[in-house]
């Protein structure tokens, strides 16, 4: 991609991390084990393309996803590698997987059902998801789970390629909800006459801190191939070290001295005590730093700084220690010298998990590789 950008804002993203980490995960796990990359949401808002030929040539098989839009974008790109869609695809995508060879998730026979009315021009692979305790997609009963099962097997155009499950506390230290989860995609999984190919049930946290059993045929590795815990616990319980793959930089665009008494941004909600530099950059809301991140701090020359009075959509401003030059340097995620900011503090900020934050820096943000 060679678009020019001129705005100074930029997500660096860091692919020899993302590389490591994989390979990192691939030395821990149990031998034969497939890696599934998860690529939805634009990898995490890392870049889906890049990350995910990252992925592949680290060792990752197969590709995850959460739409049928994101794995059309993918398969433009890599029109081999084996794609998963983990969510709900409608009925009149069918024809277009099978034409794009992208696997299904499916949980309804009724679904299977339609999707059989349908003229498709090639095999049809689907993954059966099972319920066991998430609440959201997949089977709860064997029943219906046989049904799906005979559904699918009886048509010679759908192919039953892989079963699978979720959990919902794999990152916590309780293993109760987990145990329970495990016993019952188990005794699901052996009521099935054939084994399919994959079955598959491990995300980051089962895969790291779990035993190695549960890795099945293949894992789904999402947060921490972008070099994330998936939870405080599991922080301290890494089998290897993880390497942040995602940075957040842009430069003061303008630098001010104001006098006590002197407010800034909508509201005046800051107003200065002391005679203060004030300098602006071009990051807003729109950008995804939302609001609440007013008070956080970003690195100036190794210093932080914190954002003061309210974000603006496009722009916000930022409390500087000392009077610098227009064109400094601005990390709001990312190391500086000998301190370091990470999406870790930006999630507690916000009391939300490091998920999310990467996921919600908008497209306008340019992602930039190295
Ligand atoms: N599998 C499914 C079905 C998911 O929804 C997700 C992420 O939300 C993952 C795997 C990856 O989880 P993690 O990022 O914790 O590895």
């Amino acid at each position: 991609q060679n678009i020019q950008h001129f705005r100074p804002t930029k997500a660096i993203i860091n692919l020899e991390a993302i590389k490591r980490n994989v390979q990192h995960l691939k030395e821990h796990l149990k031998k034969g084990v497939q890696i599934i990359a998860v690529v939805k949401a634009n990898a995490y808002g890392h870049g889906d393309v890049e990350v995910a030929a990252t992925a592949i040539e680290a060792g990752a098989s197969m590709l995850a996803v959460a739409t049928p839009e994101e794995a059309l974008h993918i398969r433009k790109h890599f029109p081999n590698i084996d794609i998963l869609i983990l969510g709900y695809a409608p009925v009149s995508f069918a024809p277009y997987a099978a034409k794009e060879n992208i696997t299904l998730t499916v949980f309804s026979s009724d679904w299977v059902d339609q999707v059989k009315a349908l003229t498709l021009s090639n095999p049809l692979k689907l993954h059966m998801k099972i319920d066991t305790g998430m609440g959201r997609i997949g089977v709860t009963t064997i029943e219906d789970l046989m049904n799906l099962y005979n559904a699918i097997s009886s048509s010679s155009n759908l192919l039953v390629d892989g079963v699978f499950t979720h959990f919902a506390t794999a990152d916590e230290e309780d293993e109760t909800y987990f145990n329970h989860q495990v016993s019952k995609f188990e005794q699901f999984i052996s009521s099935l006459p054939v084994k399919p190919r994959i079955v598959h049930a491990a995300n980051t946290a089962t895969m790291l801190v779990k035993d190695q059993r549960l890795q099945y045929d293949a894992v789904r590795f999402g947060i921490s191939m972008y070099g994330l815990a998936p939870s405080a616990y599991v922080k301290t319980k890494l089998p290897f070290p993880l390497q942040p793959a995602f940075s957040l930089e842009t430069e003061l665009v303008e630098v001010k001295l104001i006098q006590p008494g002197q407010s800034i941004g909508y509201g005046a909600t800051f107003t200065a005590t002391e005679p203060s530099y004030i300098g602006t950059i071009p990051i807003g809301y729109a950008d995804g730093l939302i609001r609440k991140y007013s008070g956080q701090h970003v690195l100036v020359n190794g210093t932080r700084a914190p954002i003061i009075g309210r974000i603006c959509m496009d722009q916000c401003m930022i409390l500087l220690p000392a009077a610098y030059n227009i064109g400094e340097k601005v990390t709001l995620i990312g190391k500086q010298q000998n301190d370091e900011i990470t999406i870790d503090e930006w999630a507690e900020k916000v009391e939300t998990i490091n998920y999310e934050v990467p996921c919600i820096i908008t497209s306008r943000v340019p992602r930039i590789y190295n």
